[in-house]
């Protein structure tokens, strides 16, 4: 069966030149980048060469990127790496749960923690930072990029906010990297925290950004590995895959490779929206990643849309979790301000560097007819819904 995959928010695919760059590392390149012999030798220069590329990519210096297991890591390691009892933390209610459960266990801990609305575009308003701010403030942590929309916040101007306050600011630019130019110093951010398996990498691999001069306390209790920031002897072959992602991305985005994904994601949406009435943009007139858009369909249940389109050929997802057999709306659209019924009808279509004109067009010639299909068979969708 012809499959389409439109799902590239949830993973990627590793591109074939990082396949290429990374596999000598599983086989006669096996060093401990920690040993002294040439084997490890071998293996801590493509550890440090990768560092370099990450460290091009994110516009900082390689001492400042620490490599970890992936988003969640990075993610848990700038939330919980700063504060203690008695801190108080700032956040929005449309981060991952990377982010908003590492504050819970904050607040587990005695720390404060205040978590931001978003207007119905879904972006944070710089003045809500601004007045949330304690004098026990010590960490904001905004991301730069939403996983379920794609709608961009206004970091370099809560990077201002931060760094006038003194607090430590973080940004989960997961969603963000090789799909934008990201400059740390730019942002005023003094950690970024990105993943492999969203850039063309594989999974179980990531960095963060820790700004020089911001002493870190470490997720893990053992070697002196990553400067005393992160213990565990490193994924060698999944850190020099990063590292290679890092480079194709940079050369993407001169080539401009983000502007092609802003134009099939541009097309396909328009021409969803041009076929299928009642539908409409979740985050419209907000800034976005080129790669996202987030599409709530009227009466009908995002899930089945996903799952008709599947037996298709066409992967893509709702922003919803499924916990204990109940799909509950996605936090992200109800903090925008959409009904349950109006979040579990929305469905992510997230586009990668291997998506062509002609995965658009397949795209298109299968989602209206598959949403008429189920109005057809929905009892919300009725003669009366389609003129109220
Ligand atoms: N942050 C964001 C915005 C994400 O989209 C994700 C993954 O979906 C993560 C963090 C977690 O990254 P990882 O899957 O590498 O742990």
């Amino acid at each position: 069966m012809h499959r389409v995959y439109l799902d590239n928010n949830a993973t990627t695919p590793i591109l074939p030149e990082v396949f290429e760059a990374m596999r000598p590392y599983f086989l006669e390149r096996f060093g401990n980048a920690s040993s002294i012999h040439h084997h490890g030798q071998e293996t801590r220069a493509a550890v440090e060469d990768a560092r370099e590329s990450v460290a091009e990519l994110l516009g900082c210096t390689a001492s400042e990127v620490v490599f970890t297991s992936g988003g969640t890591e990075s993610d848990n390691l700038a939330v919980a790496g700063w504060v203690a009892a008695g801190d108080h933390v700032i956040t929005s209610g449309i981060e991952h749960h990377a982010v908003l459960n590492a504050c819970r266990h904050l607040e587990k801990i005695g720390c404060e923690v205040t978590v931001l609305p978003v207007d119905g575009r879904g972006l944070v308003d710089p003045d809500d930072v601004s007045r949330a701010l304690r004098p026990n403030t010590k960490l904001i942590s905004i991301m730069m990029a939403n996983n379920e929309t794609g709608v961009l916040q206004p970091v370099e101007e809560i990077g201002k906010i931060a760094s006038g306050a003194q607090i430590l600011f973080h940004t989960d630019a997961v969603q963000a990297a090789a799909k934008i130019p990201i400059h740390v110093r730019q942002i005023g951010c003094d950690a970024l925290s990105i993943s492999g398996h969203k850039i063309h990498a594989p999974q179980g691999v990531g960095a963060l950004y820790v700004k020089k001069g911001t002493r870190i306390q470490p997720l893990f209790h053992g070697g002196r590995h990553e400067r005393s920031r992160r213990a565990g002897t490193e994924n060698v072959p999944g850190i020099v895959a990063l590292g290679k992602a890092a480079q194709l991305a940079r050369r993407g985005s001169e080539r401009g490779a983000d502007k092609e994904i802003a134009g099939l994601r541009d097309r396909l949406e328009r021409g969803i929206l041009a076929t299928v009435d009642e539908a409409g943009v979740n985050g419209d007139g907000a800034p976005r990643v080129p790669n996202t858009t987030n599409i709530r369909f009227d009466h009908i249940e995002g899930e089945s849309l996903v799952i008709a389109l599947d037996l298709k050929g066409l992967a893509v997802s709702t922003g919803a979790a499924c916990s204990s057999g109940a799909i509950e709306p996605s936090h992200v659209l109800i903090a925008m301000g959409l009904l349950p019924h109006q979040a579990r009808s929305s469905i992510r279509f997230s586009l990668g560097r291997q998506t062509t004109d002609a995965d658009i067009d397949f795209a298109l010639a299968l989602v209206p007819e598959a949403v008429g299909r189920l109005r057809a068979i929905s009892p919300r969708y009725t003669k009366q819904a389609v003129s109220t």
